[in-house]
C-alpha cells in the first residue's frame, strides 16, 4: 500500500479522492513542493517550506500548517514506507468551491502529500539538451502546478530527442522547463539571475552556489546570453530530484573545450557529500 496524506488523513493513494471542483483541478490553482529523503532523513526541509510558505503568500492561499504540522507529515510518511530514499510532492490548493474567476472566501485549502521510491544516482550524468524560446508567463518564480507550458516545453524538447528544454528569452537564457541552469567559463560559475521573475529559485540552484564559492570559485548570478550557451566550457542543469547534471550536446552540438566536465564533476560530489551530512532525522 502506499500511503499518503490528504486532508489530515492518512490513506492508501487509491482511496485519496478531491472533488471535481477543487480549484486545483478546475484551475490549476495550487502550488506545490518536491523534496527527497535519504536513509530516512530529509533534506533541505527548511528551504522547501520557505519557498512553499513565500508561494502560498504569493497567491494569497491561507498556511494550511505550521512546519511541525509539515515536519510530522513527512514524518509520518517515511514511517509508512520501506524505502530509506523517498521524492515527496506537496500540493496546497485554494480548495474546492462553485466554479469562478473571484477567489472563494472561507474556503479550506485541499493539502495534499504523497511519496514515492527515489532511486538515489551516485553517478555524474550528462544529457542532452535543446534550447527554445520561453514563452512562459511572467511569474515563473511562482511553483505553481499549473505547469501546461512547462510541460509542452519538456514535450518539444523530447520529440527533438533531447532531455530537457534550455529556455530563452529574448536572447537571454532564463531556466530548463524543470530545471536551473549554470554555465562555467574560463574557471568562474554564472546563473541566471533570479531578481527578474523568469526563473524558479530552485533549493538547489542556492545551495550549488553556495558549494562553488565554498571551493573557492566564484559564482556570479546575472543574466546569461544565449550564445554564452553556446561557447561555454561546462553547462549544469539542477533540481531536487536529479541534484547536479551535466549537458553534453546542446541544439545537437558538443558542448565544452574539455568534455570531461572537471569542475562540474567536483561541485557534483562536493554536493552528495553536503546532502549526506545535512540530512533532517526524525
Ligand atoms: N525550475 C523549474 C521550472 C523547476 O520545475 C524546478 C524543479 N523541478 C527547478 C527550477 C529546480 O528547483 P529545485 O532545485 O528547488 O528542485
Amino acid at each position: 500500500m502506499t500511503t499518503c496524506f490528504l486532508n489530515g488523513n492518512y490513506l492508501d493513494i487509491k482511496d485519496a479522492k478531491v472533488s471535481v471542483l477543487d480549484r486545483g483541478f478546475i484551475f490549476g490553482d495550487s502550488v506545490y513542493e518536491v523534496l527527497t529523503s535519504q536513509d530516512g532523513g530529509i533534506f533541505g526541509l527548511t528551504d522547501h517550506l520557505s519557498r512553499l510558505e513565500k508561494n502560498l503568500s504569493e497567491v494569497m492561499i491561507p498556511r494550511p500548517m505550521s512546519r511541525d504540522g509539515w515536519r510530522e507529515v513527512l514524518a509520518k510518511l517515511i514511517s509508512a514506507h520501506e524505502e530509506a530514499d523517498l521524492s515527496f510532492y506537496i500540493q496546497v490548493s485554494r480548495g474546492a468551491a462553485p466554479r469562478s474567476h473571484d477567489f472563494p472566501q472561507d474556503v479550506k485549502p485541499t493539502v495534499f502529500v504523497m511519496c514515492q521510491p527515489y532511486v538515489m544516482d551516485h553517478e555524474f550524468h550528462q544529457v542532452t539538451c535543446v534550447t527554445l524560446e520561453d514563452n512562459r508567463w511572467g511569474r515563473c518564480d511562482i511553483k505553481t502546478t499549473s505547469l501546461l507550458p512547462n510541460l509542452l516545453l519538456k514535450n518539444a524538447a523530447i520529440e527533438k530527442g533531447a532531455h530537457e528544454a534550455i529556455l530563452v528569452r529574448s536572447g537571454y537564457v532564463t531556466e530548463g522547463a524543470s530545471s536551473n541552469i549554470f554555465i562555467v567559463k574560463d574557471g568562474q560559475v554564472f546563473t541566471p539571475s533570479a531578481n527578474d521573475r523568469t526563473i524558479l529559485p530552485g533549493v538547489t540552484r542556492k545551495l550549488i552556489c553556495d558549494i562553488v564559492q565554498s571551493v573557492g570559485i566564484e559564482c556570479t548570478e546575472r543574466e546569461v546570453r544565449r550564445d554564452e550557451l553556446m561557447c561555454a566550457d561546462e553547462i549544469w542543469l539542477t533540481s531536487s530530484t536529479s541534484d547536479i547534471v551535466a549537458v553534453n550536446i546542446l541544439d545537437q552540438k558538443l558542448v565544452g573545450v574539455d568534455f570531461d566536465y572537471p569542475l562540474g564533476r567536483r561541485i557534483h560530489k562536493a554536493f552528495k557529500d553536503y546532502k549526506a551530512d545535512n540530512l533532517l532525522g526524525f
